[in-house]
């Protein structure tokens, strides 16, 4: 049995000790705090997640989004993915972040859908969602399957031989462009997590998919001060125009001057274990003229790693594909 529990809006600590009692914060976690609900409650249908205690963060006063003294922004754990996407400050000076957000789910959803939330939402791997298959992330040592089964869709980057899943989100894409941090309030106190650090790779524990403990609640993501002068996209391949999971994104947030690129930062999404940063794709760019043969370079450098499944060899050459066409775009607008 479920047992759903609203938290007053002064009661955080009390719920970070509560959450803290759970054996795991990862898959099998017996507390869970919940945003939207979107991910938790369809995954719970599906009998893959089986909290004993939900605990409902919607009223604790995590819901602003605020400029910081530094230039940055503060964005607060439970703000609507929809609210974040259509902030003025959002549009203006971090649009990758606002493009890869309308890009994902529904409008309906992304109503719902939390920041926190979407840092933390689950693969999409068919196995993961069927508990009458084995899966090595939903039950450690059971095997994995997708590895010589349906796998069109799952990941090229950051794979193990026991998970090859992708991460889903579009919006931890532009994060992981963007350098956010991730800050987490626990029974010790809070902590402030680099993006690149906060999802872990699969290795032999596809299980564990982020740094986060038993009581950990994300409380706000920080963005550094705007890029002066950044040109930024968020290009996303997929197999129908919405609705829909990428096959391959690419966030890109450029900076040129008299021809030459200044400063790069790209993350690709759809390819990777993990919201893919690509420090290759970053230096074959930076110092280098802003044209089609440095592009192409870059995407060469980002995939250079990539391991294709049965199904997937297609998503080697989309992937540099679209990363040139958005590096392209980039630049150009
Ligand atoms: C049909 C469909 C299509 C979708 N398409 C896309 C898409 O194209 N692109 C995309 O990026 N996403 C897509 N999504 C996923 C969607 O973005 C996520 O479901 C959503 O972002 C999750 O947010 P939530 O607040 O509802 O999370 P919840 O379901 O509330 O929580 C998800 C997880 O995060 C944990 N959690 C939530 N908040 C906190 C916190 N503050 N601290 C610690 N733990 C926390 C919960 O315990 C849970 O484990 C789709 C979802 C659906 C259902
Ligand atoms: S790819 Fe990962 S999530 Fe999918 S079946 Fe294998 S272990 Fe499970």
């Amino acid at each position: 049995m479920h047992i759903f529990e609203f938290i007053r809006p002064s009661d955080q600590a009390a719920a970070i000790a509560t959450a803290a009692e759970s054996k795991t914060a990862q898959q099998g976690a017996d507390v869970r705090f919940m945003g939207g609900g979107t991910t938790l409650i369809d995954l719970m249908k599906l009998n893959v997640e089986t909290p004993e205690r939900v605990l409902d963060i919607n009223r604790l006063p995590l819901g602003k989004i605020e400029a910081m003294s530094d230039g940055g922004l503060k964005i607060g754990a439970t703000v609507r993915n929809s609210d974040l996407a259509n902030h003025p400050k959002v549009q203006k000076d971090y649009a990758v972040l606002s493009q890869a957000i309308l890009n994902g789910a529904s409008a309906q959803i992304r109503n719902m859908a939390t920041v926190g939330g979407n840092l933390l939402q689950r693969t999409r791997c068919v196995y993961f969602r069927d508990t009458a298959m084995p899966c090595n992330k939903r039950e450690p040592g059971s095997g994995c399957p997708a590895i010589t089964g349906h796998n069109r869709t799952l990941a090229i980057l950051g794979t193990s031989d026991h998970c090859i899943a992708t991460n889903p989100s579009d919006m931890c894409v532009a994060m992981a462009a963007l350098e956010a941090t991730i800050h987490v309030q626990s029974p010790k106190g809070p902590r402030a997590i680099p993006f690149g650090d906060f999802h872990l790779l699969p290795g032999n524990t596809p299980h564990r998919e982020t740094v986060l403990e038993p009581g950990d609640l994300i409380t706000h993501v920080t963005l550094p001060p705007p890029i002066v002068g950044s040109k930024q996209l968020y290009l996303k391949l997929r197999d129908r125009a919405s609705y829909e999971f990428a096959l391959s994104s690419a966030a890109v947030v450029l900076t040129i001057a008299g021809g030459s690129i200044t400063r790069a930062g790209i993350a690709l999404g759809g390819v990777g274990t993990k919201p893919w940063r690509s420090p290759e794709a970053e230096a074959e760019l930076t110092g280098k003229p802003a044209n089609e043969a440095t592009f192409r370079s870059a995407a060469e450098a980002a995939l250079r790693n990539g391991k294709p499944q049965s199904e997937n060899k297609f998503k080697i050459e989309l992937a540099k594909r679209c990363l040139t066409y958005a590096l392209r775009t980039t630049a150009a607008s």
